[in-house]
């Protein structure tokens, strides 16, 4: 009998009546650690109801006080910041101080809501009109949903709650089934920080429950971030539901390697961001773009470093690259690499050829060379410790491939020339591009997305596509006269 994670709704632990469960997997072991539960429409409702009952009282406390609720949780966070970093590498699987980044990155969107009073100043105008002045301030849309996915399993839902919370609204959250616990800890932080029952919520599940939020009248907006067609699904359900959608999808993103380019430092951070979490990132660089004379000392570079990180269990010392996240991750990935090999690609790198004790779901640095854009590792993300090498002539043709590519998350470019820098960010069609920086997440106070079919509605997260995601605009116009005035039949206009 396995230890069971249950729901948090209304500032407690529910079971509901949720009897399905999903396995949730010690990658490193293979180990069965735990099984979630699942939950069926009828714990979703429970969820929206506890968070529509919440939310008159939660939209009327002042800007202030939800600022300083947040200085609070942040303040939690922080000081538990080891604990929750060891249960994100326990589930996830991925090294500790690389978990300890995404709670810092996480922490940073509540630093940036914590500035909630200056965010939500309206704009006021004095004497529009004679004796009329104008104001315009945003109110929140009502109880929000997150749908997030399992690569970041503290940090992605950070990038929706904080904000959402901070401008008025009550919030349910469907973390990914695969590491589930992190969202129930930070359900616990924030009841701790004194957030009222039924701000926040987390409900388990799958399809059933993402289904159920999807079409849940009391849900005004969802925030997804997953897997494109599953991001697509999402906008196109929930859309037709009428809510306001955000679906940020899947990546394929490439670092486009010009030969005037330092190529020792290039290949240092093309391992890092290639390889990082194994791959699961949805700003790893999966592609490395080599252009004329930089491809053959490139891959050699690439090939020595590869061979050389140090794969192991996320929680032992000295491990750069951790497991995947599942059986199943680590048989898709193995089945693109016979797929790469026998579409004609050079293995350089086989990170079959690995072996870490236990039955853990570790798969070694894997590179590919003479790649082409019809291969499936080229098309296809992989999201996995594999990165693909394809060699081009010329920056031109490097920013061509990346534009007819259909994921538009980031894009790199590493090069010694400002002149090649700025024609790279300004003509390639992406929504976050790295000049020799290769995993460029932009702060909290900016905002993170894609383009094309990385995704889905017109909202960034977090920064202040965050911020207007999850309010709506109100704009007031008043008069206080004197004497009754003469009213009349034409459109107002201004005197
Ligand atoms: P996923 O799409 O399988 O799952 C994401 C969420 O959707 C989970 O909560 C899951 O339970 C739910 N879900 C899965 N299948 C569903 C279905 N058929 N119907 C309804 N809901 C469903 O993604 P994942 O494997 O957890 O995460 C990896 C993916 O997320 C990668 O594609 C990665 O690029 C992407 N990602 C993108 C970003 C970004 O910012 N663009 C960030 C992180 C991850």
């Amino acid at each position: 009998m396995h230890p069971i994670i249950r729901h948090r709704i209304g500032g407690r632990p529910a079971a509901g009546q949720s009897t399905r469960t999903a396995p949730v997997w010690d990658p490193a072991t293979g180990e069965r650690r735990a099984d979630v539960l699942l939950a069926e429409p009828a714990d979703v409702d429970a969820a929206v109801r506890a968070a529509r009952g919440a939310l008159a009282d939660w939209a009327d406390t002042s800007v202030m006080r939800r600022a300083r609720l947040l200085f609070a949780f942040r303040g939690l966070v922080e000081k538990h910041l080891d604990e929750l970093a060891r249960l994100v590498s326990a589930e996830h699987g991925k090294v500790l101080e690389d978990a300890k980044g995404e709670l810092v990155r996480g922490l940073e969107v509540v630093d940036f809501a914590c500035g909630i009073p200056q965010l939500l100043k309206g704009d006021y105008s004095d004497q529009v009109s004679t004796g009329v002045d104008l104001f315009s301030f945003r109110q929140p849309l009502g109880v929000c949903a997150g749908i997030t996915p399992f690569n970041f399993p503290a940090m992605v839902p950070m990038w929706m709650h904080p904000i959402a919370i901070a401008t008025g609204n009550t919030f349910v959250l469907k973390p990914s089934e695969r590491d589930p616990s992190a969202s129930d800890f930070v359900a616990e932080l924030y009841t701790e920080a004194g957030l009222p029952d039924g701000v926040f919520n987390v409900v388990h599940g799958d399809k059933a429950a993402v289904d159920a939020l999807l079409d849940h009248p009391d849900v005004a907006a969802v925030s997804f971030v997953g897997s494109t067609p599953v991001a697509r699904y999402v906008h196109e359900r929930a859309t037709a539901n009428g809510k306001r959608v955000q679906a940020l999808g899947g990546a394929k993103n490439h670092a486009v390697v010009l030969p005037d380019a330092d190529l020792e430092n290039a290949a240092e951070h093309l391992v890092s961001a290639a390889y990082g979490s194994a791959g699961q990132r949805c700003m790893a660089i999966s592609v490395a773009v080599a252009v004329g004379e930089a491809a053959d000392p490139l891959v050699k570079l690439l090939r020595d470093r590869a061979r050389a990180v140090k794969v192991g269990p996320g929680l032992a010392a000295g491990s750069e690259m951790g497991p995947l996240v599942s059986p199943e991750a680590l048989s898709r990935v193995r089945g693109y690499l016979e797929a790469g090999v026998a579409a004609g690609a050079e293995l350089v790198v086989d990170g079959r050829d690995i072996s870490v004790e236990g039955d853990g779901f570790f798969l070694g640095p894997t590179l590919f060379d003479q790649v082409t854009p019809e291969m499936d590792v080229y098309r296809d993300e992989i999201f996995g410790p594999v990165l693909v090498v394809v060699r081009v002539d010329s920056l031109a043709e490097a920013i061509d491939l990346v534009n007819a590519n259909s994921f538009a998350n980031g894009a790199a470019v590493f090069t010694g020339s400002g002149r090649a820098a700025r024609l790279f960010q300004r003509s390639v069609q992406a929504g976050m591009i790295g000049v020799n920086v290769p995993v460029p997440v932009p702060m909290a106070f900016h905002s993170f997305g894609g383009w094309k079919q990385s995704l889905f509605g017109s909202h960034h997260m977090h920064g202040p596509e965050g911020v207007a995601f999850y309010t709506r605009a109100k704009a007031v116009t008043s008069r206080w006269p004197e004497a009754a005035g003469e009213a009349s039949f034409h459109f107002p206009t201004a005197v």
